[in-house]
């Protein structure tokens, strides 16, 4: 299903094509502006040096009419092999971390706040969060979830503008443009952290109830 430029939308659809390089916009009344452009745009964008190192461009998946959006950090080694996000490890714990308010995989959308992977799985750096940024703001104002989880502190920090530690902000609602936003941990850190799991459970909890209201 595609989506049309919307009084909503249009400011940060003007600010993903501005991050594209695109400096003007000539609108017209038959335009639309959906996923799959923005997807096919995502696919060649080089504006870092990211683009030079990763194998295949992680854009995102999932339901376009998604009430659920969950943002990881930046696609890791299995993702940038298979063009998908959260393929590996920390994606087998997501997906149960779904199954938690009784959703699939299918029925959410999943996507990073980097769309390429950095060498290394190193952090993602401030500038290629810069360069970036727009078109997970673009996927967001097509999507419209009702709730986004984000996970780890990158993707909090981004959408939020701040620069929190995420065992203080976990588990807190947020408004994110009028949308509930409720952070949890990152997944990879649940595997190397296990004992914060139980929080992690109980995020989904609110979140299943959030979903219900
Ligand atoms: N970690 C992330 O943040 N995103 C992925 O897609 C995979 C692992």
């Amino acid at each position: 299903m595609d989506f049309e430029i919307t009084e909503h939308n249009f400011k940060s659809f003007l600010m993903s094509l501005k991050g594209m390089g695109i400096e003007s916009y000539v609108v017209n009344k038959e335009d639309t502006m959906t996923l799959s452009i923005l997807q096919r745009t995502v696919k060649g964008c080089r504006r870092c040096n990211l683009a030079a190192t990763r194998q295949n461009v992680v854009f995102g998946e999932g339901s376009n009419k998604a009430k659920v959006m969950f943002i990881g950090e930046a696609p890791g080694e299995d993702e940038d092999i298979q063009g998908r996000p959260f393929v590996g490890r920390a994606g087998r714990l997501l997906d149960q971390l779904i199954e938690r308010i009784d959703l699939r995989r299918e029925d959410v959308y999943i996507c990073n706040i980097l769309k390429c992977r950095p060498p290394n799985n190193r952090d993602p750096e401030e500038s290629e969060i810069t360069s970036c940024k727009n078109y997970l703001f673009s996927q967001i104002s097509l999507i419209k979830p009702r709730i986004i989880c984000t996970l780890g502190r990158h993707a909090y920090n981004t959408l939020m503008n701040a620069d929190e530690r995420i065992t203080k902000v976990r588990g807190s609602l947020k408004d994110y443009r009028g949308m509930t936003l409720l952070p949890t941990y990152h997944p990879s850190f649940l595997l190397r952290n296990q004992e914060k799991i139980k929080e992690a459970w109980e995020d989904m909890e609110r979140l299943k109830e959030l979903l219900k209201g």
